[in-house]
């Protein structure tokens, strides 16, 4: 049996979509790789009544771990150890010396601010130092302590509490799990392990006709949990499985592999991009962009590290940009059209000259919605991967989807081809 966890994000802020949630996603990770069965991440305003409902919810869902996000600060509308308190019969307590370690934090942020309410300020101070009975403090990293607070009655779920800042929450999050409340929280569960394979160039329909013949040869497929998805125009399969099914999960690994040898392009959860930039090593890249207006080179310069590689980008959005920029003819724009497999070839080639670069990958196409012909439709985009020996991978295809999409998955074409050409393969399937 693995323990079971919830995640529950407080905020009004979160709740109105005016901040998007960044601690559910990352706290999922987290629990993942602690072999933690995720089983609800839920949202709730700053309402004493929202979050305890949501705590009696997971605790009747069996939930042996909780992890609550934000609340922790001083004002009125920071309400979460209350409510934890409550839930978990343990009444708050003022930890003295706690309330010492928050005063020292404060002090010197004090001296930002003139004409400071000293009443007001040390009335929170003292707010943010109540602890509930029996719980462990996890130190701040802002001002805010977070807590772990076990069940009082040895039923019910352990409740982690951490502030909502995600800078403070991933500061404090390795102190929260290293607590003996936390270790007795997760004890006697047991690890899944989980694995990532990732195919570009391929519909999810035939991953799904795949795993279908993998169900009636592989004994013991039913002890793999596997989830696919399609993402940024990749297909990611991810399978979770206990230490007993490893084998099976080998058998599935290689019998995916042979079917989809020319896809299947990461084993190991890698990403393209890691890819890209670890084949880029001891050369440097350069993108020529159109209808990407950057995106690509803002996805090559994503890794840090990157200076190390990436020699520039232009961004040629006008035709005489791609003359004034890229020493594409303007000729040849006249001929072929700006969105064209010519002048994508002519653009690589200017950005290879124009940064004395060793690779470089151009981008032209129309990303709608309007300016779409009937030759040239809206979602019409052509590639141009090029070396400085002259080695060229060009691609050329109609994208499905809205603007936003075509332009994103446009960089993702891009960096599969930057891979291949780095590696010396051939054009895609
Ligand atoms: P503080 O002492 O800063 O008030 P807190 O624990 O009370 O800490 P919140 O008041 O809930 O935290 O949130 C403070 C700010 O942190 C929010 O305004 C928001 O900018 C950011 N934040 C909170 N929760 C999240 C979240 N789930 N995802 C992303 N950002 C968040
Ligand atoms: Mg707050």
């Amino acid at each position: 049996m693995s323990t079971r966890a919830g995640i529950v994000i407080t905020g009004t802020e979160v709740l109105t979509g005016r901040v998007r949630d960044r601690n559910g996603p990352w706290l999922s990770d987290r629990l993942r790789e602690m072999g933690i069965d995720l089983a609800h991440i839920t949202i709730c305003g700053d309402r004493p009544q929202d979050m305890e409902a949501q705590l009696s919810f997971l605790r009747d869902q069996g939930v042996g771990l909780v992890i609550t996000s934000g609340g922790l600060g001083p004002t009125a509308d920071d309400l979460t150890l209350e409510v934890v308190a409550r839930f978990a019969g343990r009444p708050l307590e003022l930890d003295k010396a706690l309330e010492r370690r928050i005063a020292d934090i404060l002090e010197p942020l004090m001296k930002r601010w003139e004409n400071l309410d000293l009443q007001a300020v040390r009335a929170a101070n003292r707010k943010q130092a109540l602890v509930p009975a029996g719980a462990t403090v996890i130190e701040p990293a802002g001002t805010a302590p977070g807590m772990v607070v076990p069940p009082s009655d040895g039923a019910g779920p352990t409740i982690v509490v951490l502030p909502g800042p995600p800078r403070e929450l991933h500061a404090m999050w390795d102190q929260a799990t290293a607590t003996e409340a936390f270790r007795a929280a997760i004890r006697g569960a047991t690890g899944y392990s989980q694995a990532m394979l990732r195919l570009f160039g391929i519909p999810e329909s035939e991953i799904a006709v795949t795993l279908r013949e993998a169900e009636s040869r592989l004994t013991g497929f039913g002890r793999l949990e596997i989830t696919t998805c399609l993402r940024r125009g990749e297909v990611e399969l991810v399978a979770r499985h206990e230490p007993g099914a490893a084998q099976t999960w080998e058998e599935l690994r290689a019998f995916i592999a042979e079917r989809h040898a020319g896809t299947l392009f990461s084993t190991d959860g890698s990403t393209v991009d890691l890819q890209v930039a670890e084949l880029l090593a001891g050369r440097t890249v350069a993108a020529a962009e159109s209808c990407t207006g950057g995106l690509m080179a803002a996805r090559l310069t994503e890794p840090p590290g990157a200076s190390a590689y990436v020699a520039g980008g232009a961004v040629a959005y006008a035709n005489e940009a791609k003359v004034a920029l890229l020493g594409v003819t303007p000729e040849l724009i006249e001929a072929h059209g700006a969105v064209s497999a010519q002048v994508a070839e002519a653009m690589a080639a200017g950005a290879l000259e124009r940064f004395d670069a060793d690779v470089a990958i151009a981008i032209t196409g129309v990303a709608g919605p309007d300016g779409g012909t009937e030759d040239k439709p809206v979602g019409s985009v052509c590639w141009c991967a090029m070396d400085a020996g002259g080695a060229t991978l060009a691609r050329e295809l109609r994208m499905p989807g809205d603007r936003a999409e075509i332009r994103d998955r446009s960089t993702t074409v891009g960096m599969h081809l930057l891979r291949r050409l780095l590696r010396g393969e051939g054009p895609p399937a």
